[in-house]
């Protein structure tokens, strides 16, 4: 309320389509809250198939001259680009907390870790250089050259606001598509951000656009014809039905899912090291990272080492408002996922497992506001518990104990989830052996949280990912291209009459 007892007039996102914001469209309207403080500070409209519609067309009418751009000249715009989102890096990092609630510098290295992806587009001519085969026959070429495939889209989730939309559309412009962002509804003001800065580098109208709102516009996205392509990343249950509507519908489709993330530690690692890990993998960012780790697996005598320390670091963590330079954690996103959260560790003590270390129940300074959990640490959990099997997605880690390595690998490959794991040892020997047999498409050893750098790729195996291809790297170049070949020779090299046999060598 301000002076007069009037609410004040909240701010509005909007979408962006054309190269400015939107104001026109939906009246529904979703609000936006700070989760340090539980404060409603602005709304995002919720967009209907018609402004969906409205985009598309806008990234349609853009596509001839965006796609007939030559690659050099998409790769020095992307790089203007790249030059205003180090200016802008605090800005970005500074509404990343505001609105998702992570600590500051852990915002930073979100938007580090989206720069590092634009680096990579700005290569896009090497990335889209053709194959050549001279003489494939007399007097005939072939080669083969990748093409844009036009209008694609991105739907994104609430934890990385800027780094995930980043694994989608610097590749995909880069490439020739024209591009629509459709972002979480919980933290959507730094696309606007985003989609401003590629106006003000030079993208032209129409080839970055964002559509606000939730399933409704997603759904306009997957029906849409002129749609060719979609990336998601999300939860693995609206992965999976987002996976079949859009090949339904003829799209091209990557969509990655959830996890369950385990790190293994064999006796003879440096505990230190892997007490260290764990902490920073399952409590930063309150464990709402696709890669932070919800499971120790605590091989033969390590478990009993491990643990006791383990359970002091999570009782000092320093916890509060994400702006708060001591803050090691700050709040949950919501207030539903903070009860989602609670009710999943009164499961994990209903069905027996022993809670060393409780968060529920915790508030910062003494007062109700914000929507704060303390670290909380299961020991003694078993495979059959809904604590072990479902992702949480919260800062909850469970320790399994096993006896031996196989037994680790087991457990890691019978999971149904598979994006990310861990295992910290001092055994070359150990070491590619876990490697070779992990059955999980990202693998640290020694390293917790081991995301791919920009020109290696991202994506989980099993229910991970629905779709052939990984998030970003030459993987994204060839999710946002298609290939053609093309057989070429002059008419002084073609013989008369037709030919009536399959074309051979000659
Ligand atoms: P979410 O699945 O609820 O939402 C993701 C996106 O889908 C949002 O843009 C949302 O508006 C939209 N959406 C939600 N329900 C929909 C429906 N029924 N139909 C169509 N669209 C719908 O996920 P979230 O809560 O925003 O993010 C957390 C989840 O994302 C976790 O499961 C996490 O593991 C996962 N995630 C995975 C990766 C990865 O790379 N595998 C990376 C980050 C997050």
């Amino acid at each position: 309320m301000d002076s007069s007892g009037q609410a004040p007039e909240l701010d509005t996102v909007f979408n962006y389509v054309n190269g400015a914001r939107h104001p026109v469209g939906s009246e529904d309207a979703l609000a936006i809250y700070n989760p340090a403080t539980g404060e409603n500070t602005s709304r995002v409209i919720c967009s209907t198939p018609r402004d969906v519609d409205v985009a598309v067309r806008a990234a349609k009418t853009a596509f001839p001259g965006w796609s007939e751009t030559p690659p050099l000249k998409r790769a020095r715009t992307m790089t203007a680009f790249l030059g205003l989102l180090h200016g802008n890096k605090d800005r970005l990092a500074e509404i990343i907390t505001a609105e998702h609630g992570k600590v500051f510098s852990d915002a930073q290295g979100e938007v580090d870790r989206a720069i590092e992806s634009v680096e990579f587009a700005c290569g896009i001519p090497q990335l889209l250089k053709g194959d050549f085969s001279d003489q494939a026959s007399a007097g005939i070429d072939n080669w083969t050259l990748r093409q844009p495939l036009g209008v694609v889209a991105g739907v994104t989730p609430f934890n990385f606001p800027v780094m995930v939309p980043a694994w989608m559309f610097p590749v995909a412009i880069a490439c020739g598509n024209c591009f629509i962002l459709k972002p979480s509804p919980t933290d959507p003001t730094p696309s606007i951000i985003i989609a401003e800065l590629m106006t003000e580098a030079g993208f032209p109208p129409g080839v970055f656009n964002v559509v606000q709102g939730d399933r409704v516009a997603v759904e306009a996205l997957l029906d849409h014809p002129d749609v060719a392509a979609l990336s998601f990343v999300g939860s693995t249950p609206v992965a999976n039905k987002i996976y079949e509507r859009g090949a339904t519908n003829g799209k091209r489709v990557q969509a990655l899912g959830g996890a369950k993330n385990h790190l293994v530690v064999m006796p003879d690692a440096d505990l230190d090291k892997a007490v260290d890990g764990l902490i920073g993998a399952a409590y930063g960012s309150a464990g709402e990272r696709c890669m932070a780790i919800s499971v120790a697996v605590l091989v033969g005598d390590a478990a009993d080492k491990v643990i006791p320390r383990l359970e002091s670091r999570a009782r000092d963590l320093c916890i509060g408002s994400g702006m708060d330079p001591k803050s090691e954690m700050g709040p949950i996103v919501t207030e539903s996922a903070l009860q989602r959260i609670s009710a999943f560790i009164d499961d994990g003590v209903a069905e027996g497992a022993d809670l060393l270390v409780d968060g529920r129940g915790y508030s910062v300074g003494g007062t109700n506001r914000g929507y704060f959990l303390g670290a909380s640490l299961f020991d003694h959990v078993t495979p059959d518990m809904r604590i072990y099997r479902e992702e949480i997605f919260g800062p909850v880690l469970s320790c399994v104990r096993v006896d031996t390595l196989e037994e680790a690998i087991g457990l890691v490959n019978a999971h149904e989830y598979g994006n990310g794991v861990s295992c910290y040892t001092r055994s070359g020997e150990i070491a590619r052996l876990f490697g070779r047999r992990i059955q999980v498409g990202m693998v640290g050893i020694n390293v917790p949280i081991p995301v791919p750098m920009a020109w290696h790729g991202f994506g989980g195996w099993k229910r991970s990912l629905f779709g052939d291809m990984h998030a970003y790297g030459e993987e994204g170049v060839r999710f946002y291209t298609k290939q053609k070949s093309i057989m070429q020779r002059w008419p002084e090299d073609i013989q008369d009459g037709a030919e009536f046999v399959m074309p051979t060598v000659s």
